[in-house]
This record gives structure tokens, sequence and C-alpha cells, in this order.
């Protein structure tokens, strides 16, 4: 009988952890044996994301729900036999504000991310200056633009909408996912659905009128609403991942310090005090720490993978005794050029079921880079309570608030990142034992991390 494929996965992320499971999927399938081995750094399992339960409010650490339009998430939660536990946010409350000069005003409905599609909507939003929409409803009669090899989100919404529709909502919207600047992230690597809908169809309104068309005709089975999360928060996805591990598999508080490629194929690892040999390495960590575990093997790889930028955020989670008034919507969101430090809003309790005892609301704020990388806790909860008083009234002492503080974590895929990201496919054929999973290669959100986990087993087990 041969010896058990040895295949360590390196952070226990949604993405390691979506790793790990197919892994042992594909084990099972082609009847080999395998020793698995979860790696992570921390005391606990699901990286950015899992729910913690304080005094009654489910309070998420990161993520609180994921796009249904992105398969991967789904699909997995069907093999975990949790589907069933699938919510869709309340839809009594839908839609969300964005801040001008100070006061909130609804996004127009069937506004996309860049794009207005909602044209009586847009029309009647008093976000928009009559000269803007002017502006904005002219993107029916643009020429289609020449195929170019990349250009920032900011370039491609001002060429085609105008300033006006990217500072008043594009850019709040973009830097709400994102937590970047659209002048520099990369169309073709963030958004690409709305460059192919200006090649196909010459203009993006009418190309996106179209892709929305095509995806009704062809929707079949279950549908989903646009946004997903779980019952009792995203700690079910976590949960059922590390239930499926097989026992003993999962280790924590061990941060791997090295990697050490073996001649015979393979590598070393190394950890406080002890090493072991894997066949199959899965990285499922962000691009800076692979790179320093990489830069003694592979200078030129970990240099681009180094060159991937990484942004930071903090989240002020608060839950309040009453049921508030004047939170309309599942959030807010706050354009640059409001010059505030808050970054954007959920109202947590209104947009999903059961986060907040009944009569009390959960609300999370999260502040922009500066602040996550330089003030204390007791500086974000204050700044946090004054952007609350100051943009909706609200006064109130929190009965529960939870800080989380996410340092260099949120991957900003920069014009040029398609090049970049060839590039280092190229450079990792050289080691075969190794593969990337993760969210700073291919997709930020979880559907994507768990895609990345899914991909790189597959091509540790080819
Ligand atoms: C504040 C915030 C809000 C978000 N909201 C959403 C949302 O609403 N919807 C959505 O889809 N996505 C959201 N995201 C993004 C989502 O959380 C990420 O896509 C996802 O967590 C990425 O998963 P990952 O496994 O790649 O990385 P992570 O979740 O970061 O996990 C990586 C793991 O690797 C471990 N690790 C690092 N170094 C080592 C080492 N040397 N040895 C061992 N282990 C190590 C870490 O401790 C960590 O547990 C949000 C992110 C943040 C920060």
């Amino acid at each position: 009988m041969n010896a058990p494929l040895r295949v360590a996965v390196v952070g226990a992320g949604p993405s390691g952890l979506a790793a790990a499971f197919r892994v042992l999927e594909l084990a099972r399938e082609a009847g080999r044996t395998v020793s698995l081995s979860v790696i992570e750094a921390t005391d606990r399992p699901g990286g950015a994301i899992g729910t913690d339960e304080v005094e009654g409010f489910r309070v998420e650490r990161g993520a609180d729900g994921f796009i249904t339009d992105k398969p991967a998430l789904l699909n997995l939660a069907k093999r975990l036999g949790i589907e069933g536990r699938l919510v869709r946010p309340e839809p009594a409350q839908q839609g969300a504000s964005v801040v001008k000069n100070g006061e909130l005003f609804p996004i127009p409905e069937g506004f996309s991310m860049m794009a207005p599609t909602g044209i009586r909507a847009f029309l009647t939003s008093p976000l928009i200056s009559p000269r803007g929409k002017l502006r904005a409803m002219g993107e029916v009669l643009l020429p289609r633009s020449a195929p170019r090899d990349d250009e920032s989100l900011a370039s491609f919404v001002r060429r085609r909408f105008g300033d006006e529709v990217l500072e008043r909502l594009a850019q709040p919207l973009i830097g709400g996912i994102y937590g970047a600047d659209p002048e520099l992230l990369s169309l073709r690597a963030t958004m690409p659905r709305f460059l192919d809908a200006e090649q196909s169809s010459r203009s993006v309104t009418l190309g996106l009128r179209r892709q929305a068309a095509r995806a009704a005709q062809t929707a079949h089975g279950a549908r989903y609403s646009l946004f997903a999360s779980f019952d009792r928060g995203m700690q079910v996805l976590v949960d059922a991942l590390v239930g499926a591990l097989p026992s003993g598999a999962l280790r924590l508080s061990a941060p791997l310090q090295a990697i050490r490629p073996l001649p015979e194929g393979g590598a070393e690892l190394t950890f406080a005090g002890h090493t072991e040999r894997h066949d199959r390495v899965i990285l499922a960590i962000s691009a800076r720490p692979s790179a320093r575990l990489l830069e003694p093997l592979d200078a030129p790889l970990a240099r681009r993978l180094e060159q991937i930028q990484h942004g930071s955020c903090a989240l002020v989670n608060m839950g309040f005794e009453r049921r508030l008034e004047g939170l309309r919507g599942y959030g807010v969101v706050i354009p640059d050029t409001e010059r505030r430090p808050a970054i954007a809003m959920t109202f947590a309790s209104r947009k999903w079921a059961e986060r907040a005892p009944p009569g009390s609301d959960l609300v999370r704020v999260f502040l922009g880079e500066q602040l996550a990388e330089e003030a204390d806790d007791e500086r974000l909860i204050r700044t946090a309570r004054e952007e609350l008083g100051s943009l909706l009234r609200i006064h109130d002492v929190p009965r529960v608030t939870v800080v989380r503080r996410y340092v260099a974590a949120m991957p900003h895929y920069h014009v040029g990142h398609l090049e970049r990201l060839a590039t280092i496919d190229r450079l990792l054929a050289a080691h075969p034992w190794l593969s990337l999973a993760g969210n700073s290669l291919r997709g930020v959100g979880v559907p994507d991390a768990i895609k990345a986990g899914e991909d790189a087993a597959q091509l540790a087990l080819r």
C-alpha cells in the first residue's frame, strides 16, 4: 500500500478550511489516502470570519454575509449539508443610504456599483445635480472605448458616467467593499463584467441590462437573493468545515515560521521548537506573510507577492438596549469627499434576523486605514459613537461594544494586477509541491476565498 500523501494547509481562514475539505473530497474520489494537517497561527479557526455571542448580540468578526452570484460558497454549503441554514437579508428593510453634506440620502434603486441602471430612481435622486444626471444619462450615446491593457475603476466611471457619479456613488460603494481607492484599483481584476458590458454592447448601461435579462432567462433551480448568510451567522460555515476535518488534523496556535524545499520533493516546515515534512503545502494566508516565508527559496516570487498592497480597517460593533430610530435600510456608505473618519455603517440587526435581542439593535461602524493602524480602542469607540451621533442623531450609550482591527488585511488589486498574477503563476510552476490560496490573488470576498482554496487543493492533488 502507498504511503499517505502528507498535505499541509497553512492558515485556517475560510480559504484554508475550504482547501482542506476539498483535499479530503478529492482524495476520497480518487481512492487515495492523505495525511492532512491544517495549521493555524491563532487560537481559533475561521480567520476573518466567525461570530461571537455577546450578551444576546450575534457579533460578526468580519464578513456578515456574502454575494451569491459567485457559486463556490453555495456549492460548498450544499456539500457540507448546511444549505438549509442559509438566510437572506430581511426584505422589509432593503436598500442603503449614502452621505452628502452630512445628510443621508437613499442610494437610487438599481444603481449597480458603478452604473445607474434604474433610470427613473436615478433621475429623481437629489444626490446628483441636473448637470451630473445629464452627463451620466449621455452614457448610452458614447462610443465603445478602444481596447486597452487595464485601467482604474475611477477612470472607467469618469469616462462613462462623469465625476459626480464617481464621487457621490461609485467611490463610496467601492470603498465599502474593497476599503481601497478606485483611482488605483484595476477594472479587469475587480469588476470585469462592467468592461464586458461596454465591449459587448458599446454602452455599459445597455450591456448591464442585457446581462441582467440573460441571467433571468438562464436562472434555474433554487434562487437566492444577491446576498446571503447563515441563521446563526458566518460561524455556521466555520463550524461545519472544522467538523468535517479528521480528528487531530487542525492545529491551533501554531504559526509557521519557515519553509525549506527538500531535494526529494515536498518541503520541511518549521514551527516553534520542531520541524516536519510534507509532500504538498497549500499556503492559505495573505500575500505579505507568504512573501516573507518564500523569500529565502524564491526571491522573485516573494517580490511579486510583496507588491500586492493590502489595506487596513477597524470595525466597531455596538449593541444598543433599545430599538433605534433613524436606522433606514441595511446601512450607510460615506464618500471620501465628505472627509469623515467612518467609511460605512451596517445596521446588522435590520439587515439580518436574530442578530440582536428583541427590541434592541446592533450597529457596525467601519473606520478607515489611519485610525485602524494608529488609534487605541478607546478612540475607535469614541469616533464611532461621534459618527453615529452626527450622522444619525443617535446618542445612546451602547450596552455592548466589540472592536476588531484588521491591519494590512484587505487586498487591493491595483492596475496591472492580472499581469502580476501571470508572473506569479509562471514562477510557482518551479515549485510543484506548493500552491497558493487565500484572497490576495483572485477575488476578495468569502466566495472567492473558498474558490481559491478549492483550486489550490485541486492543484495539490493533481
Ligand atoms: C472587516 C472585514 C469585513 C469583511 N466583510 C466581508 C463580507 O461582508 N463579505 C465577504 O464576502 N467578505 C468580507 N470580507 C472578506 C473576507 O473576510 C475574506 O475574503 C476572507 O476572510 C479571506 O479568507 P482567507 O482564508 O483567505 O484569509 P483569512 O480569513 O485572513 O485567514 C487567514 C488565516 O491564516 C492565518 N495565518 C496567517 N499567517 C499564518 C502563519 N504563518 N501560520 C499559520 N497560520 C497563519 C491567520 O491567523 C488566519 O486565521 C471582510 C473582511 C474584513 C477584514
